[in-house]
């Protein structure tokens, strides 16, 4: 008898393990869906529904304890091009000239060739039309993405992600997503920093969280088909016959082993956080992109950028490109390198002044030129400049990250003062050049030009209460990544599909050259992570 119940236990033991058994050997739980998505951002989130949508069972995975990434922390700014709002706005001499200078430049190839061909044609029917508001179209977007990132990104990810971003965004309308409900139209679509155009379309939501939150109503509402896990990290691909069939992964209770039926989605986001990933690569520029400053520098990340996707995506023969490219920001928090506590609404609310309380740059420029200028100033210290338009109603209008301005004041990460003159003497700066600054900003807005070229603006800075908030250098998203197509398929070094792996989002590369546009980030990771989703979905 006691044999009997030794050889029974033996059964079970080998039972379980080949049940256990993954295909590369060892014991792991496997779970099994149509689509399997690595990274729970905003890219994963749109992948996730988007293949849901196309009939797939889905498991989501994300990394640390809580969902979001880094589109969780992002600045709101969904570039896309809307006639709607866009024709309840003003345009200005200056934005003409804006638009003419990029047509009217040698071009650099064919695709910026057609592209100022059709822009030229768009404006002049728009101006002989008399057309109300701000000309925008696609080509235009496609053009400024191209040229802002010095024709180093691919051209038919500019067009795809510049053609679709207003269908993402009505996606994402039609699945829940809030956009600001405000009666201005300035407020609803809004010019982020480095975005050079009025297209940001802003949520209902402080920061990325409108993203977020369209995406967990939406796992929830369909939790029998999408499944979420938490603290799981993905490892490595399983390769099968050289297609991707699943994902090995480290989970709460071990090791963890996730097959697709369909395809995998590589969403896991960017190396911001990664600080000697991002060094290397970026030593490795020609030149490179930064000095010491990136070094130094904290993120606007969250510590789950770490470039986990890449690494995995190459050990398996992906294309990796653009690496080199780092985007810092000149907006970061001096004591951790975050978005938040920002004061300004729109780029042309607002003005900077380094610690002499003088302006050193066109603050409606490029990322990595407004940043560059930064670095040359002392201490690469600056205070943001506004005044009472961009907080109406002080003690309710929220910057963008959902902090009051009378919270930021409190805290004492804001400055308020009824007079240009006694907001230096709080800020610590020469009141006599902080008064120069304004009446120079407030010169540029009549002639609409200055000494820096700026050609965005609106409004003089002339309403007291007068605000300022300090501002520093912060490593804010990693151009570079997984090279894929327009379909988000993922491609080898030899610029094949590798079979059953889609990725989308900042853990991709190749579509925004140098230097990504503001605001082009969440028009990217939500494009491409639609695709990813309905092009996984569809399978084999
Ligand atoms: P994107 O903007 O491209 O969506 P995000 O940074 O918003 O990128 O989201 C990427 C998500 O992927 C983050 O929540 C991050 O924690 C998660 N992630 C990163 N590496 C892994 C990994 N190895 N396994 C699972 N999730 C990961």
């Amino acid at each position: 008898m006691k044999r009997f119940w030794w050889i029974a236990l033996a059964f079970v033991m080998i039972v379980s393990i080949v049940a256990c058994a993954t295909p590369g050997g060892g014991r792991a739980r496997t779970e099994t869906a149509d689509v399997i998505v690595i990274g729970a951002g905003g890219a994963g989130f749109a992948a996730s529904m988007a293949a849901h949508q196309g009939g797939a069972t889905v498991i989501l995975l994300e990394k640390l304890n809580a969902v979001g990434g880094s589109t969780q922390l992002s600045g709101q700014a969904f570039n896309s091009v809307n006639p709607e709002l866009q024709s309840q706005l003003t345009m200005t001499p200056a934005h003409r000239a804006n638009i003419m200078a990029l047509v009217d430049k040698t071009p650099q190839d064919n695709f910026e060739r057609e592209l100022q061909q059709t822009v030229r044609r768009q404006l002049e029917e728009f101006t002989a039309a008399n057309r109300p508001g701000l000309f925008d179209s696609v080509e235009w977007h496609a053009l400024q993405t191209y040229n802002g990132g010095d024709y180093l990104g691919n051209t038919e990810m500019v067009r795809t992600l510049t053609a679709n971003a207003p269908a993402t965004r009505d996606w994402m309308t039609a699945n829940g997503m809030q956009w600001s409900a405000s009666s201005n139209p300035n407020v609803r679509i809004f010019t982020v920093p480095g975005g050079l155009w009025q297209r940001a379309n802003r949520p209902e939501m402080p920061l990325g969280t409108g993203f977020i939150d369209m995406g967990m109503k939406y796992v929830h509402a369909n939790s029998d088909r999408i499944t979420l896990h938490l603290e799981t990290e993905a490892t490595e691909f399983i390769v099968e016959n050289g297609r991707v069939t699943g994902v090995r992964a480290r989970g709460p209770g071990g090791d963890r082993i996730f097959m697709a039926n369909r395809g995998v989605v590589l969403a896991t986001g960017g190396f911001s956080a990664n600080v000697e990933m991002r060094q290397r690569y970026n030593d490795m520029g020609n030149p490179p992109l930064w000095g010491p400053g990136l070094r130094n520098a904290q993120t606007t990340n969250p510590p789950g950028s770490t470039g986990d996707g890449i690494l995995m995506a190459e050990k398996i023969g992906a294309n990796i490109v653009g690496m080199e490219w780092i985007q810092m920001l000149p907006l970061g928090d001096p004591r951790n390198g975050s978005l938040s506590g920002n004061i300004e609404k729109g780029v042309e609310d607002r003005f900077f002044v380094n610690k002499d309380g003088d302006r050193f740059m066109d603050e409606g420029g490029r990322r990595d030129y407004m940043t560059n200028a930064l670095l040359d100033q002392r201490d690469a210290f600056m205070w943001i400049i506004c005044d009472a338009q961009s907080y109406p109603d002080p003690a309710n209008d929220s910057n963008n990250f959902g902090e009051t301005i009378v919270q930021l004041v409190a805290a004492g990460r804001a400055f308020q003062a009824d007079t240009v003159e006694e907001l230096a003497r709080l800020i610590d700066v020469p009141p006599a050049n902080l008064r120069r600054a304004v009446d120079e900003f407030n010169a540029g807005v009549a002639a609409g030009t200055d000494r820096f070229g700026r050609t965005l603006w609106r409004i003089r800075i002339d309403r007291p209460p007068f605000y300022a908030g300090a501002r520093v250098p912060t490593v804010h998203h990693t151009m570079g990544g997984v090279q894929t197509n327009p379909g988000a398929q993922v491609l080898n070094r030899a610029g094949q599909a590798i079979p059953g792996l889609f990725a989308a989002g900042e853990v991709t590369g190749g579509i925004h050259g140098t230097n990504r546009l503001g605001g082009n980030a969440l028009a990217d990771i939500h494009t491409f992570g639609r695709i990813a989703g309905t092009n996984a979905a569809a399978g084999p």
